[in-house]
């Protein structure tokens, strides 16, 4: 089966410059060659002296120009880091900080970790001796809390700023109000398209530092007709490509590492049927639970005569570029973390991606040479159903974390910080709301005590009060290794194709009483048990890097949990307490039985069990759930049984008896009242 694919449209080049796909395929350049072959490079005298001449810097340039990696080098020659100071820069993306760090360090010829590293949560690859910084903006975000004037920076460099993820957008009121303080320190916010002059205007009309790109044409094709099953259509439109299409590499936009892992199973099932009739495909995947050493491969050069085809998500929309790519395959959509302020729920929703991101991702198609991006919908759809800009996270993702992070900071007028755009007041609100109902803000909007160490966690709200809450119910040795599991929580299982019923058995063998946050800390204390063994892991289907990865969260988690002064203890016999512990923190995820659906509590809406949780027979009639996840319906994924008992004692200001009444009569969920005026003032 074949799909037939239209072209309508055209992205013109930027000029005529010779494709150096040819010279670039053939050999690999050395590392000094290629610095010298990115657009940025002719640039290096002008912008150190921009840098030198402006204290706040706007810049601009495409993806590949060689932003990210060459600016921090440039800075340190030009001798930015003399005063013992650092270059900082940020990145929306684990898997782009740690990537784009291993590429300076080799560079630089320094070891990763020594004059450059990079920080990401749970993860702190620097040392005394790191000059060059990447990180993640969420945890320069969580740097202000102890050095609230950056002291140790020289430069600090918002990149990807376009991305305008939560984290960053909060920067750029952070930052902007310590350069007023810190003259010495420069401020370059870096951006790969066009927003550059709306963020110039907020940085109070900074210079915009243009980088021109080489660009040359990229065709566009759509489909005939709509694609029923994306997946298979990448699939198939790779194969098409792979036999039709001359030589050069291709690049997939999937949505998630579970897509990317089925369209790789399915892709080597067909290629390895047609055995020697085609040439050699080698498929790479890229996503940010990947370990570092699969992520390098996807920059090595394709040997000759074969053709490589890196299955991505949207990081590789704009945070990493893979050279030699001429085919682009976008079925158009990506997953996105999405906040309904009405009914307060959130959750992980695959949707259609905008005008902009289309067109950002056929543009990876023409870096090297002309090429060819084929859309898995209709031009009609791109026309009539794609948004143009991508909205902003701030302004549809909850804010707890943000709210929480800002009141640590000691801003307590939120209503007038300093946005590029302004959340919504709803959105707002709610935050400061949930964030009084966990007690972590007192009735005046100010933060108490369990605030403040709620925190030091760089957690999810819900997940750090869980935590804190361990200390009471005497079971903090087990809620970590549960908040350990649940951050790594989708990549767990090993579910090979041809061995679905084994290791599905092998994962129901884990189950126990009680759900699967219960679960989660039977896996961990039975790998524990084998002192961490991988060979247990390869006998029980559990994903061996995931497991290490949980051991080292847990470690950090109880490293801070000594920081704050928590007591660790431990009772392993005690199931009630460790779910009573998991409500005091997730008490807003509680959805009843009745009439043979569930419904969420507060707001009447109709979720379901997942399929792979341990409760999905057993329907009880209160569960916790971790997360909701949409992809037909809202399913509840890590479910727990709990008693509604509970709920009033964990979270008394929350809850009210009658609405927790077994009666199926919908009653008024208890409003905050008075306090909920109050709130609105801070
Ligand atoms: P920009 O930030 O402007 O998008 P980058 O600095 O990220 O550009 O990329 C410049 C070049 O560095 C690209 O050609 C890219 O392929 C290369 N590059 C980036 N990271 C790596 C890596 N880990 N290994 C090899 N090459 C890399
Ligand atoms: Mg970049």
């Amino acid at each position: 089966n074949q799909i037939e694919f239209i072209q309508t449209a055209n992205i013109p080049g930027t000029d005529d410059e010779k494709p150096e796909i040819t010279e670039k395929q053939r050999k690999k350049l050395n590392i000094e060659e290629t610095k010298k072959s990115l657009p940025i490079y002719k640039f290096k005298k002008d912008l150190i002296q921009a840098i030198k001449d402006h204290q706040i810097l706007i810049i601009e340039g495409e993806t590949g120009s060689g932003k990210t990696t060459q600016i921090p080098q440039y800075l340190y020659e030009a001798g930015f880091t003399d005063n013992d100071k650092r270059i900082g820069c940020t990145q929306p993306r684990r898997v782009a900080a740690m990537s784009v760090a291993a590429r300076v360090a080799e560079e630089m010829s320094v070891k990763l970790g020594n004059e450059v590293g990079y920080s990401i949560r749970f993860e702190d690859c620097t040392s005394e001796r790191t000059i060059i910084k990447y990180m993640t903006d969420g945890t320069l975000h969580r740097e202000f809390l102890s050095e609230p004037d950056l002291q140790s920076y020289s430069v600090m460099i918002v990149d990807e700023a376009h991305e305008r993820t939560l984290h960053t957008d909060i920067l750029f009121g952070l930052v902007k109000d310590v350069i007023r303080f810190r003259p010495d320190l420069k401020l370059l916010i870096s951006s790969a398209t066009l927003d550059a002059q709306k963020f110039s205007e907020f940085f109070d009309d900074a210079p915009i530092f243009r980088i021109p790109g080489r660009r040359f044409p990229v065709d566009i094709y759509y489909t005939k007709a709509p694609e029923a099953d994306y997946i298979d259509a990448c699939v198939v439109s790779i194969l098409q490509i792979h036999v039709t299409q001359p030589l050069g590499d291709i690049l997939v936009f999937l949505t998630g590492q579970e897509e990317i892992e089925t369209c790789n199973e399915l892709l080597q099932e067909r290629v390895r049927r047609l055995g020697s009739q085609i040439k050699e495909l080698i498929i790479l995947p890229v996503y940010s639970n990947l370990p570092t050493d699969m992520q390098a491969k996807i920059f090595e050069p394709t040997p000759p005569n074969a053709r490589k085809v890196v299955l991505a998500t949207n990081i590789a929309e704009t945070s990493l570029t893979i050279d030699n790519i001429i085919y682009v395959i976008d079925p158009g959509f990506c997953k996105q973390n999405n906040f309904n302020s009405r009914t307060g729920m959130e959750s992980l929703v695959v949707v259609p991606i905008s005008k902009a991101s289309a067109n950002q991702r056929a543009g990876r198609a023409g870096r090297v040479a002309a090429g060819k991006c084929f859309r898995l919908y209709t031009a009609w759809a791109y026309k009539s159903e794609l948004d143009d800009n991508t909205v902003p996270e701030i302004q549809r993702i909850n804010l707890g974390n943000a709210v929480l992070m800002l009141k640590a900071l000691g801003i307590n007028d939120l209503i007038h910080f300093d946005f590029l755009d302004p959340p919504p007041h709803e959105t707002l609100v709610l935050a400061l709301e949930q964030l009084y109902a966990l007690g972590a803000l007192n009735h005046k909007g100010e933060l108490t005590k369990l605030g403040r160490r709620m925190a030091e966690f760089p957690l999810d709200p819900l997940m750090a009060k869980m935590l804190l809450a361990s200390e009471k119910y005497k079971c903090s040795e087990e809620i970590a290794s549960i908040a350990a599991m649940l951050s790594v929580n989708s990549a767990i299982f090993y579910r090979p194709k041809d061995k679905l019923v084994l290791a599905d058995t092998a994962r129901k063998n884990f189950f126990v009483h009680g759900g699967d946050h219960l679960a989660l800390l039977n896996i961990y204390n039975q790998w524990a048990n084998t002192d961490f063994s991988t060979n247990w892991c390869y006998e029980n289907y559990i994903q061996h890097r995931s497991m290490r990865r949980a051991r080292d969260v847990r470690d950090q988690l109880v490293g801070l949990m000594q920081r704050v002064e928590m007591e660790i203890v431990s009772n392993p016999t005690e199931t009630v307490n460790i779910r009573k512990a998991i409500t005091a923190g997730y008490f807003y995820h509680i959805a009843r039985l009745s009439k043979g659906h569930y419904r969420t509590v507060k707001h009447n809406q109709t979720v379901m069990i997942h399929p792979n949780s341990s409760l999905f027979e057993e329907l009880p009639r209160w569960v916790l759930y971790h997360e909701l996840v949409f992809t037909t319906k809202e399913f509840m994924r890590q479910v727990t049984e709990i008693e509604s008992k509970w709920l009033l004692e964990v979270a008394p200001h929350y809850y009210q008896d009658r609405e927790l009444e077994d009666s199926t009569n919908k009653k008024l969920p208890k409003t905050l009242g008075k306090t909920n005026s109050e709130l609105k003032n801070y």
